[in-house]
């Protein structure tokens, strides 16, 4: 048996782990595993080499770091972080830093192993990388963050920089993170270096766009898809599962974009429902003013397992990993979902969806506007000139549409569902790179 389906079996079984707490019994997915396997499942449809895949199964260099950070009650808390660089054979590694309590560095590895996949996909100069901190930013102080964003850089300064690795904003991290960041990098590197981080304020070297990029890139290849499909997005219904950045943009756009009607969305706290559709605007006001969608008057209380299962016409996850598995794909009613959130779906899950004749986005096609968007960034960073918004959006939407016709038409020759037709893309071009760079 070849290496690779060898790992792929072994994963199979090991990918769900059955966590027994004493008062509760819940099911954790190794999202490292689970990227492995889509990755087994790649090197068998391109008939890839064992040295090949050897390489791609795991991330050329990691960085493991302890962050003490003085406290505002004068204790000093250690906190700890990861850097992952996947793989860099198709230019300097690029991807977000998480700050999370659940963070894990096999989370970490798996968006890095995305990260990859993601920029190749878009036809980027980059390889893919992530980082991630164990820690609860909504318990912390601005003062706290701040100390700990900056010792992160302070760890990690000699690993990454403008040419060999780019940072940027993920799941709770934001500009002013990203501007601490890029200070802490520059006070050492003794000179400004705005292109070290992506996802900064715009005065501080920002791009126009950046800030709705995920939402809108993954609304562009809707776009395509509903001409694919035959769908007047005039009259779609929408649920979203999360409300962060992504979640509210996507449904503020798809509304301003193809007048589309909300109907449900959730957060960590629950969701809200109204079939004759719900304004994005009210909804973020809701939750700026009770930090959550729900209560929102006019609505019906729902929970985030209900607006999975919700018949609409599109479904967008646009939170954590793992909220689409065997129990409930079989009861998804929409006709398309785009993966905002980054590995929302199982890959038991994804056979089902794709034997239900659901046409799903996969993530890192559906939400790799953001990182597009960032190497704009980089771009205008080097040449100090920067575009308008309307350049941003115009470009945005050429590299969206042509990456989600890229994988449709791999879908087609392959036989295979879209998300193994993004890693035949995406993986094909990697390997190229690492042959002509005689890695292999
Ligand atoms: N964190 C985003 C992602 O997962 C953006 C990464 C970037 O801009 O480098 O794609």
């Amino acid at each position: 048996m070849a290496e690779y389906a060898r790992v792929g079996f072994l994963f199979l079984n090991f990918r769900r782990i059955t966590k027994m707490g004493m008062e509760q019994k819940e099911d954790v997915y190794n999202t490292f595993s689970i990227v492995q396997e889509q990755l087994a499942d790649c090197a068998r449809i391109l008939n890839l080499s064992e040295d090949i895949y050897s390489i791609l199964r795991s991330p050329m260099r990691e960085i493991h770091i302890s962050l003490p950070v003085k406290m505002d009650n004068g204790k000093t808390k250690v906190f700890h972080g990861f850097r992952v660089q996947y793989n860099n054979a198709l230019g300097p590694t690029k991807g977000g830093i998480r700050f999370h309590p659940d963070e894990t560095v096999d989370t970490v590895r798996a968006l890095a192993a995305w990260m990859t996949w993601k920029c190749s996909l878009l036809n980027l100069p980059l390889g893919g990388g992530k980082g991630g901190v164990i820690c609860n930013p909504k318990e912390m102080s601005e003062g706290e963050l701040e100390r700990l964003s900056r010792l992160y850089i302070e760890k990690i300064w000699k690993y990454i920089g403008p040419d060999e690795d780019i940072p940027a904003p993920d799941v709770y991290t934001n500009p002013q993170i990203m501007a601490w960041m890029m200070d802490e990098y520059s006070k050492i590197a003794q000179k400004n270096q705005f292109g070290v981080v992506t996802g900064k304020p715009l005065l501080l070297g920002g791009s126009p766009g950046r800030g709705d990029a995920t939402a809108r890139g993954g609304l562009y290849t809707l776009r395509e898809a509903a001409k694919e499909l035959g769908m007047d997005l005039g009259y779609a219904t929408i649920a979203i599962q999360g409300y962060g950045n992504a979640g509210y943009y996507a449904a503020k756009l798809a509304k301003e974009l193809f007048g589309s009607k909300i109907v449900a969305v959730s957060d960590s706290q629950g969701g809200i429902y109204n079939a004759d559709g719900l304004d994005p605007e009210e909804i973020q006001e809701h939750k700026r003013k009770k930090s959550s969608v729900v209560g929102l008057s006019g609505t019906k209380r729902i929970t985030s397992e209900e607006l999975m299962e919700i018949d609409v016409d599109v479904l967008i996850p646009a939170a954590l990993e793992n909220v689409i598995t065997e129990k409930n794909a079989h009861n998804i009613k929409a006709k398309v979902i785009i993966e905002l959130a980054n590995g929302p779906t199982t890959p038991d899950a994804d056979d089902i969806l794709y034997k239900k004749g659901i046409h799903v986005i996969p993530d890192f096609l559906a939400n790799a506007g953001g990182v597009t968007v960032s190497y704009f960034e980089m771009v205008q960073n080097l040449t100090m000139y920067y575009w308008s918004e309307e350049d941003v959006h115009s470009r945005l939407s050429d590299k969206m549409s042509q990456a989600y016709h890229s994988v449709l038409s791999a879908a087609k020759q392959y036989r295979v569902n879209m998300r193994q037709a993004a890693y035949v893309v995406a993986v094909s071009r990697v390997v190229e790179a690492m042959k002509m760079r005689g890695w292999i």
